[in-house]
């Protein structure tokens, strides 16, 4: 059965129109705010209760309203800003349509306070259904206009029961006003609930937009914002506005967008920017956007939704293009000045490196021949040439140096500072260096020496092993003749059956990979004198740092044997003891136990075994004990040094001295990967599986 047609009655119709264009309370509040710009407005006050259901008064100092025009202000289709429909391809006010006001009072009780700079005073108007409920009555007010709302929604019962939230209300009345506000710089803006003394949102006429950035969304997005600016004669729009660079990202994009500067939305073109982020920010997180885009008015359609929400515009898929082409300029861009971030280059260190972070910089030049560009953020500090800064900072009062040979380096008062320096101690070698004084024999100072006798990384060649020159005689040069470093220090080559089977016995027990991790480490720190941690690629370690001096100590004393410098002892029988690695002098409470082990545990009946056992002896004795940094630290007190400089003094030992000894002058044996003396503690990768970005 057919449904008899009625004409529905007119406020119902009104209502159900008004309903469209104001959805909630934020609705009204946009369209408030754009009646006080349009009215040039330079402070805009917003105060609302219940979320703005209960109370919404926004208060201006613009123009004002003309009494005369008080009696149809809210009527429908009234409005001061357009005459004709030609009128509308090129609108430049927010208002056009003279509907704002007439919906809100078809919805809600409007009350109109407002005077105009040449009005005597201010007048007020209540308003119903549109129609204004008495003639305006004269009252006392500053110039501009306040607009109050009442009982938003009540006469509309479904539309009160949909919106039950006033705290969700509220803080879409806070997007939308704090929007315009950072759209809007050089007006301040307020919010604030009703009875409040503070606002919620806050900007003040002098502030820039950044300012008012920071004041609404943080220091976390403003210091990270890059600012855009793009201008296209041919498809008539400009664009500006600030978006966040690649450090910043968020679980939720925030964008502002401005098309003449009325706030809406384009899905289009988030989705084309973001397209742009996806490539810069981590999976699934969001930048921080607020654009502001000018289009000839006579290519925008605004009038597309009642609440003018939705905008089109002509050229559409060009302009989006070029606004994404712009944008991701301005990413890459800021991508290089991220090199704020990266860790300044030390002295010493390769400059290679240094040219990777150039080219990051000034994407013109071609990183480590490779021609893809290396950003700082990629960048992982892992080459072993690169050495920390304390590593130019050797401890004054070094015990190693200084405690165990005053007085007993012969011939030798000590330098100033106490360190021994290779050429003031007493030798013929230099263990390190002895390869290179193979190869250049004519330099007087042994190659791989620095000024203060440490050796530059650079400049020592790996070790080579086993020895290919075959030769087996002693150099004619009496060697007592090359005791001093002034002299160019002449190798011994060894031919000794014995001796070249004990090298060969190490370099068959050399383990590849685990030569590869020490030679390419990065020290992390010691936890004890004992232990110490290193980083390899993506693997950390923990060495055990005696062990491994062990063996290096045995395997210099028998790759380098009788080719040592010599640690002249004053005292006793002992005249010296052979200096196996600079800057490193054993641990001499340790020498009478040694004595004591020469006479038990060296067998000195077998050639092999005794050089051998005499070696491994030797190597125990030299290597870096708990015991050791105790005796340092007692030495310290009883000099009146703080004990706290005998603690830096054997870690910077361990790591610069010993360590680094091990990159270049150790063959790890097979064994240390299966007793626990070299132990992986985790992988990056697999804690990436853990920790993924989080
Ligand atoms: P529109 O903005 O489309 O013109 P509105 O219903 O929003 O329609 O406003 C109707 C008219 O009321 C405006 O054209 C303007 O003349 C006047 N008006 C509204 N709010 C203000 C205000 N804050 N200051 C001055 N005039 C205002
Ligand atoms: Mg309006």
């Amino acid at each position: 059965m057919a449904g008899v047609i009625r004409r529905l009655d007119e406020a119902v119709v009104n209502r159900i129109a008004a309903g469209e264009v104001i959805q909630r309370p934020a609705n009204a509040i946009k369209e408030m705010i754009e009646n006080c710009l349009d009215a040039k407005s330079t402070s805009i006050q917003v105060v609302v209760k219940d979320g703005g259901l209960k109370l919404i008064q926004v208060q201006d100092n613009g123009c004002g309203i003309r009494k005369e025009d008080l009696d149809i202000v809210c009527e429908r289709f009234t409005t001061s800003k357009l005459q004709k429909f030609e009128d509308l391809a090129s609108i430049s006010t927010y208002g056009f349509r003279g509907e704002a006001l007439a919906s809100i009072s078809h919805v809600a009780h409007v009350t109109v306070t407002t005077k105009t700079a040449d009005a005597k005073c201010a007048y007020r108007a209540t308003y119903s259904d549109g129609k204004i409920k008495a003639p305006p009555k004269p009252c006392a007010g500053n110039q501009g206009t306040q607009i109050t709302v009442e009982d938003l929604f009540y006469n509309v019962n479904t539309r009160r029961k949909a919106l039950k939230n006033p705290n969700e209300e509220y803080a879409k009345i806070l997007e939308v006003v704090s929007r315009y506000a950072i759209h809007n710089s050089g007006i301040s803006f307020s919010v604030k609930k009703q009875g409040d003394t503070v606002s919620d949102v806050r900007t003040l006429s002098n502030a820039s937009t950044v300012d008012n950035i920071r004041s609404i969304f943080g220091n976390a997005v403003s210091r990270e914002l890059i600012e855009v600016g793009y201008e296209d004669a041919n498809l008539a729009f400009n664009l500006k506005g600030y978006i966040t660079n690649a450090n910043y990202s968020v679980k939720k994009c925030v964008f502002l967008l401005f098309i003449n500067h009325r706030l809406v939305e384009s899905a289009a073109l988030r989705k084309a920017i973001e397209t742009v982020y996806a490539a810069y920010l981590p999976k699934s997180t969001h930048p921080f956007l607020y654009l502001s885009l000018e289009i000839a008015p006579q290519n925008v359609d605004v009038n597309v939704h009642p609440t003018k929400h939705e905008v089109h515009f002509l050229h559409e898929d060009s302009i989006l293009e070029r606004v994404q082409q712009h944008v991701e300029s301005k990413l890459l861009g800021s991508n290089s000045s991220r090199m704020y971030f990266t860790q300044t280059l030390l002295p010493g260190a390769d400059c290679s490196s240094s040219e990777v972070v150039k080219s990051a910089a000034n994407s013109s030049t071609v990183a480590k021949g490779t021609g893809d560009k290396v950003y700082a953020h990629q960048m992982v500090r892992t080459d072993s040439r690169e050495q920390k800064l304390d590593a130019f900072l050797q401890p004054v009062n070094n015990p190693l140096s200084t405690g165990p040979t005053e007085g007993t380096t012969e011939d030798n008062a000590g330098p100033p500072e106490g360190a021994v320096r290779a050429q003031d101690a007493e030798m013929e070698d230099v263990s390190d260096l002895v390869e290179m004084a193979d190869v250049q024999e004519d330099t007087a100072m042994p190659g791989g020496l620095s000024e203060s006798g440490r050796l530059s990384p650079e400049t020592v060649p790996p070790r080579k092993r086993p020895r290919e020159d075959a030769d087996i005689e002693m150099e004619k040069d009496d060697p007592r003749k090359d005791m001093t470093a002034a002299c160019t220090p002449r190798r011994r080559i060894i031919n000794l059956t014995s001796v070249l089977t004990l090298q060969e016995e190490i370099s068959n027990q050399a383990h590849a990979n685990l030569q590869e991790m020490l030679h390419d480490h990065s020290f992390v720190g010691c936890v004890s004198p004992q232990w110490a941690l290193a980083q390899y690629q993506t693997k950390l370690y923990l060495l055990n740092t005696t062990k491994l001096s062990q063996e290096l100590f045995y395997q210099i004393l028998i790759y380098d044997f009788a080719n040592f410098g010599v640690l002249r002892l004053s005292e006793g029988n002992l005249i010296g003891l052979p200096l196996l690695i600079d800057n490193y002098v054993p641990p001499l409470e340790g020498l009478p136990m040694f004595i004591l082990r020469l006479a038990t545990e060296v067998n000195w009946d077998e050639e092999k075994e005794c050089f051998e056992s005499l070696s491994k002896e030797l190597a125990m004795f030299y290597s870096i004990r708990k015991q050791y940094i105790i005796d340092e630290a007692d030495q310290a007190d009883s000099q009146n040094e703080d004990s706290d400089s005998a603690s830096t003094t054997w870690k910077w030992t361990v790591e610069h001295v010993l360590y680094k000894a091990f990159r270049n002058h150790l063959l790890p044996p097979k064994h240390f990967t299966e007793d626990g003396n070299i132990l992986q503690l985790a992988n990056l990768p697999d804690l990436y599986k853990v920790f993924e970005r989080c």
